[in-house]
């Protein structure tokens, strides 16, 4: 059996593409607010000196700047007790002008983090985490009046703006965590797709991979997803970002790959997502890593916090 798709190059789902367009529309939705007087308004909570969240936050922080959105960031110490992050929560939560109150993770280990994210009032909670949101979800609230996690919702909307069809296909979705895998199944049987979900204890995977015409992988793994486990002519959708540091990994991935070799004698590293890209050429349309899924993230946290203002302020 082949798993080469020879009829035609797999098409690369842009995600860079795609996130410039939703904040285009995303733009002019607050340009529209802002002339009725109404800005729409994100809090950052930001918690110790963790560099990697520190990247995030700047990013989201100038995206709102770029898109016409006030933001505000807080920057509390790493000693910082649940009660007092407690206390900054509840006044954001009374702030009529903070539309979306977003806590970046992880946080220092003493603070309690579930009790912190379900403080968040769920009219505010742009990251889609708290409860309340999460149960709208899957009991099928219109999707316009749910705030929903950003990572799944971004791949709905690459799917959807790529015209992937889901509804009445089959999607199978690897990992099951709380911010990825099991809200985007969810997102999926909404949009009436038939979902299995499979995760660490799923036996004989490949078997049910194989049955996939959406095959998404969430799962944290670098290069997981091998050809074998791909139905030829698929969709898949690669959520992974997986730092790879060694040039014999370098070339496990991507043999003979010049560029990629070059950026990482450059950089020290570069990024793999969980499918290995050998099983992109099994498929007919794939999202790469970099410039897919992870690209859409920061827009959808804009496109929550606009539909938050929208739905909470008129
Ligand atoms: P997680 O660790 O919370 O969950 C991983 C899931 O994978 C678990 O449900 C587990 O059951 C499953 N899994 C682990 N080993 C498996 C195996 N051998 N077979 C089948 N399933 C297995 O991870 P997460 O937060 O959902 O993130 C998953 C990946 O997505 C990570 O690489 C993360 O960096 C990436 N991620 C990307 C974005 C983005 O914006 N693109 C956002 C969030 C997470």
């Amino acid at each position: 059996m082949s798993f080469t798709n020879t009829s035609e190059l797999p098409r690369i789902l842009d995600g860079i593409a795609i996130a410039a367009q939703i904040k285009a529309e995303i733009a002019e939705q607050t340009a529209s607010a802002r002339s009725r007087g109404k800005v729409p308004g994100l809090a950052v909570i930001l918690v110790g000196d963790v560099p990697a969240s520190q990247i995030y936050v700047r990013s989201k922080v100038k995206t709102c700047g770029e898109l016409g959105i006030y933001s505000e960031l807080h920057t509390p110490p790493e000693s910082t007790t649940t009660e007092e992050l407690l206390n900054m929560v509840t006044s954001l939560n009374s702030r009529e002008e903070i539309d979306g109150i977003l806590i970046q993770l992880p946080l220092p280990k003493h603070v309690d983090t579930s009790r912190l994210l379900e403080a968040i009032a769920p009219e505010k909670d742009v990251d889609g985490f708290h409860p309340i949101n999460a149960g709208r979800l899957l009991t099928g609230y219109p999707a316009e009046k749910v705030l929903a996690p950003c990572t799944p919702a971004g791949i709905m909307e690459i799917l959807q703006r790529s015209g992937i069809a889901v509804r009445g296909r089959r999607s199978v979705v690897i990992g099951r965590s709380n911010i990825v895998g099991k809200p985007l199944a969810v997102m999926l049987v909404n949009a009436s797709s038939t979902v299995t979900v499979c995760h660490s204890q799923t036996t004989d995977l490949a078997k049910v991979t194989r049955e996939a015409d959406i095959l998404v992988a969430a799962i944290g793994h670098p290069g997981f997803v091998t050809p074998e486990m791909v139905q030829p002519g698929a969709t898949i959708i690669d959520v992974g970002i997986n730092r790879v540091t060694s040039a014999e990994d370098v070339e496990r991935f991507f043999p003979g790959d010049q560029a990629r070799h070059a950026s990482f004698a450059k950089r020290g590293s570069t990024l793999v997502g969980d499918v290995h890209p050998a099983a992109f050429a099994v498929s007919a349309a794939y999202t790469p890593v970099p410039g897919g899924v992870g690209a859409l993230t920061i827009a959808m946290l804009m496109a929550n916090t606009v539909k938050a203002a929208r739905l909470r302020r008129g």
